[in-house]
């Protein structure tokens, strides 16, 4: 128990590296927040999926031919609650951990550590300070926004598309502004089409190839000005490197090696700090960088993570579906979406010289099929086949795929068992 070392950030790679090196050290964790957390629990993934659970239940039950309704601030409410508990939960495992939490801003300037004007003399620094929102109103103030009628969306990536679902399904009129011809850039063209004819059909208003510039309230573009009562910013954040030197790549995020490593002696780095923006990166990063720090050398692998977007049908993907040999499962073929009054979406899998190479699912529970299909990557489609996955299930769409892929190279018999 002689060394110490330090984690900069509550986020999930801070968490994570501090629970870690726990096991082995002295630890401190500096947070500058009040409550612990970091993006994910306060603003992110923990209140958005509490509003989205309340908004994917009406839709669930509209799809049955019942009605049930959240008002925006119950969903609000049910966020804030969620955020509430899994921070308090974070700080019991800290101290659970023994992991000591100092709250103030830290400082990492010549390898040395200030907080609230004092040096910190440790070992070894993790910083997992993630990224700061950007300017405006963004997808964090959600859970905390005065309620409304008409909102903009600037911009149709990941997190336009999430927050405009659950937005459109809490009853609001949505518009979209995504400058390219399509919503999801840089994903799957089959992707893309379907889900941007999906959010027509919600009634989300997209305003495609739209160069929107904001002023105020107001959007303009070439079509015309338009007043909204909230104007929300979906990309743009930036990482939180203030007062915290270390080398940084050309879009400013922190530069780390495989073992995220920062070339400083003892600084490692882990998390949307250093370019990912999921939680389970974070995680997983934190982790390593932490396993590097105690003197295990251990490499960061982020070939085959799952991705997904909450919304719903669910929207997750995985690996290179770009080229390669790729079959399309239907969603309405699969008995459990027949048995659900599912009918929109498919699954996708690829498969490069016969091994499954990456997946991508607008279905129901994307996020286990995509997951799943991960956990296969490298697996010949002949091996596919023997796993027993159960039924009725969506998860059954990567075993058709597979039985469909070696149909069309004529190795098994292509009727449907
Ligand atoms: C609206 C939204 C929804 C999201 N939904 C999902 C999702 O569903 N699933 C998913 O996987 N990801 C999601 N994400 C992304 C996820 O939130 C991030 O990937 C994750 O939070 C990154 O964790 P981190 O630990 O790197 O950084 P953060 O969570 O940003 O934590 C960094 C912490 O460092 C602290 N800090 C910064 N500078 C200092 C300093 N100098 N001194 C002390 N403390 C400091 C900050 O206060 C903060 O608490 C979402 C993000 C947003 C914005």
């Amino acid at each position: 128990m002689g060394m110490r070392f330090a984690v900069i950030g509550s986020g999930p790679a801070g968490l994570y590296a501090a629970l870690t090196l726990a096991q082995r050290a002295k630890v401190t964790l500096v947070e500058q927040s009040e409550k612990l957390g970091g993006t994910c629990v306060l603003y992110g993934c923990i209140p958005g999926k509490a509003m989205l659970k309340a908004a994917s239940l009406s839709a669930q039950a509209e799809r049955l031919g019942k009605r049930l309704e959240f008002a925006f601030n119950e969903a609000q409410a049910l966020a804030r609650r969620a955020s509430e508990l899994v921070s308090k939960g974070e700080e019991y495992s800290l101290s659970d951990a023994g992991v000591e939490v100092v709250h103030g801003r830290a400082t990492l300037t010549g390898g040395t550590l200030r907080v609230n004007d004092e040096t910190l003399r440790v070992d070894g620094v993790i910083v997992a300070t993630g990224t700061k929102r950007p300017e405006g109103t963004a997808s964090d103030d959600l859970p905390s926004l005065n309620d409304f009628h008409k909102i903009a969306i600037i911009g149709g990536g990941v997190g336009g598309v999430e927050y405009a679902w659950l937005l459109r399904k809490l009853g609001k009129e949505v518009h979209v502004y995504e400058a390219e011809d399509l919503l999801l850039p840089k994903h799957d063209p089959d992707l893309r089409r379907a889900v941007t004819s999906h959010f027509q059909k919600l009634g989300v208003r997209l305003h495609l190839k739209a160069r929107a510039r904001v002023e105020g309230n107001k959007v303009i573009t070439e079509e015309g000005a338009q007043e909204f009562d909230v104007v929300l910013f979906s990309f743009g954040r930036k990482p939180n490197l203030e007062g915290i030197e270390v080398p940084t790549d050309e879009r400013g995020f922190v530069r780390v090696d495989r073992y995220m490593f920062t070339g400083i002696s003892n600084v490692y780095a882990a998390g949307d700090v250093t370019g990912s923006f999921t939680a389970h990166e974070a995680m997983r990063k934190g982790i390593v960088a932490a396993l590097n720090l105690l003197g295990q050398r251990t490499a960061y692998d982020g070939t085959s993570v799952p991705k997904v977007i909450y919304v719903h049908p669910q929207i997750a993907y995985f690996g290179d579906v770009s080229n390669g040999d790729c079959v399309r499962v239907q969603v309405a073929s699969l008995p459990r979406a027949v048995a659900e009054r599912e009918s929109d979406g498919f699954v996708k899998v690829c498969f490069k010289e016969g091994r499954l190479a990456g997946t991508v699912a607008f279905s129901p529970e994307a996020e286990g099929v995509v997951t799943l299909a991960s956990l296969m990557r490298g697996k010949r489609a002949e091996e596919i086949l023997l796993e027993q996955i159960p039924h009725p299930s969506y998860l059954e769409a990567i075993w058709e795929a597979a039985r469909q892929y070696l149909a069309k190279k004529g190795r098994v018999n292509s009727a449907r068992p």
